[in-house]
């Protein structure tokens, strides 16, 4: 029987299992993973460069449906604590834009090449290719079984499973079941940091367009979000990662409600000052047509959508015949360029998963089960969501530390 086991060979997992190896030397302690290797995940984050956290971790970066409680279970969890994990298995870090943390040789497989030499020297007893599908807790002893037909023991469990999010890489939502299984409940999940599904009747030509833009999610006169970076325009919708940060708030949508992004493409200017500017090109330019009014400020193809949209056509259209109404109607599409929102994409291309088992079930000083003695959860599982930035991670990693801290302080009692 293993003193600690732990389901789930993720950031959450690994951090677990190498914190409680540390207390807990000599002591068996079993990572069970159901994908043929630990850490899928963490190669693909980061564009395979690994965001490791961000030097600006702190509650306004991070959402529950329980925002009394979450400042509370971000509490102690500074990004310190993340490098200073990784600077003792000897990986360098360096940041970079906007506080992300990155190692310093930008790949991710470095990241799991240090994070697998510590298992290993740890004595972590890894079992891959092993999928629990059950798991009860009967006199005081854990029982996990697997989908092979295996069964392993424990008194204490740390429930490292994931959420839901790009299956293809573990996490399959089986986490969620496994923690019902044992008594708790779940807040409805839902995928974030994904893409938004837009109408894009009549806007097929804006395909593999980039721009530097403001994103707003309106939802009638409320504003649900906001972001300003790379927005890129797809054949079904928005994506980049203003549209990936909003993406996350439709949850809060009642039933039937509808949404709008509405694109900012000058998000710098004023709309006054953007009006104006528009004037002065049409006075430098009376006898130029509409072709050229926005030459060599956004993306011609954005271009001639906007106008287009603004219903300011042919394209032969000479500049001078442009009413101020009408550059007004201009500028403030430019600023405010609506489209209807019907959805986020799919699990399978989101990055995390809101909801999942709720804060108040846990004691958040230690990650403890308040419903089942001798269970720990940690990671994308419990109803925490970050930003874009490396949130997500510093959050696996710090509740991972937590809950592997705590149990080996229970099991060496
Ligand atoms: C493409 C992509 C890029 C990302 N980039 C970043 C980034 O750069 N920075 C950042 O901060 N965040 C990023 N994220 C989010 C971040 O990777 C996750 O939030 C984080 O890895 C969650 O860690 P976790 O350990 O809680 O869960 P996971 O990483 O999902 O790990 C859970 C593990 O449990 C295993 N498992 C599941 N069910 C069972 C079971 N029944 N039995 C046994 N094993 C099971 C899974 O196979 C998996 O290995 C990215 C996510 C994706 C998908």
């Amino acid at each position: 029987m293993a003193k600690i086991l732990i389901i789930g060979g993720g950031a959450a997992g690994i951090a677990a299992a190498l914190t409680a190896a540390k207390r807990l030397p000599g002591q068996q302690i079993t990572l069970l993973e159901r994908m043929d290797r630990v850490g899928k995940k963490i190669l693909a984050t980061g564009n395979g460069r690994c965001n490791l956290t961000n030097a600006n971790a702190g509650p306004s970066h991070f959402y529950s449906s329980d925002k009394g409680l979450l400042r509370q279970a971000l509490e102690h969890m500074p990004p310190r604590q993340v490098l200073e994990f990784f600077s003792e298995l000897g990986l360098l870090c360096q940041e970079e834009d906007e506080g992300r943390i990155y190692p310093y040789c930008k790949q991710a497989s470095m990241v799991m090449d240090v994070l697998l030499l510590a298992l290993e020297r740890a004595n972590i007893d890894v079992q891959c290719g092993c999928a629990v599908t059950a798991i009860e807790r009967k006199k005081g002893r854990f029982t996990a079984k697997t989908a092979d037909g295996r069964s392993f023991s424990a008194e204490q469990v740390i429930l490292t499973a994931g959420g839901k999010a790009a299956p293809k890489l573990g996490s399959d939502g089986s986490g969620y079941r496994l923690a019902q299984q044992l008594g708790h409940t779940c807040v409805p999940v839902y995928p974030a940091l994904v893409a938004l599904k837009c109408d894009m009747n009549g806007l097929g030509g804006l395909k593999g367009i980039r721009a530097q833009a403001g994103l707003t999610l309106m939802a009638g006169e409320h504003m649900l979000a906001q972001d300003v970076g790379e927005v890129q325009f797809t054949e079904y919708g928005l994506s980049g990662i203003p549209a990936m940060q909003v993406s996350g708030r439709l949850s809060r949508l009642r039933k039937g409600e509808r949404c709008t992004a509405l694109v900012d493409l000058f998000p710098q200017w004023q709309p006054e000052a953007l009006f104006r500017y528009l004037k002065s090109r049409q006075k430098a330019d009376p006898q130029g047509t509409l072709e050229t009014l926005l030459l060599g400020t956004v993306h011609k193809r954005l271009a001639y959508t906007v106008l287009k949209s603004a219903g300011l056509q042919p394209l032969s259209r000479e500049n001078r015949t442009l009413t101020a109404a009408e550059l007004h109607r201009l500028a403030d599409l430019l600023k405010a360029w609506p489209f209807p929102v019907t959805g986020t994409q799919d699990w399978e291309f989101a990055q995390v998963a809101g909801g999942g088992i709720p804060l108040k079930e846990l004691d958040l000083t230690t990650m403890a089960s308040r419903a089942v003695p001798g269970l720990y959860l940690a990671g994308e599982i419990v109803d925490v969501i970050g930003d874009c930035g490396g949130f997500n991670l510093h959050w696996a990693w710090c509740s991972g530390m937590r809950a592997g801290e705590a149990a080996a302080k229970e099991a060496a009692r």
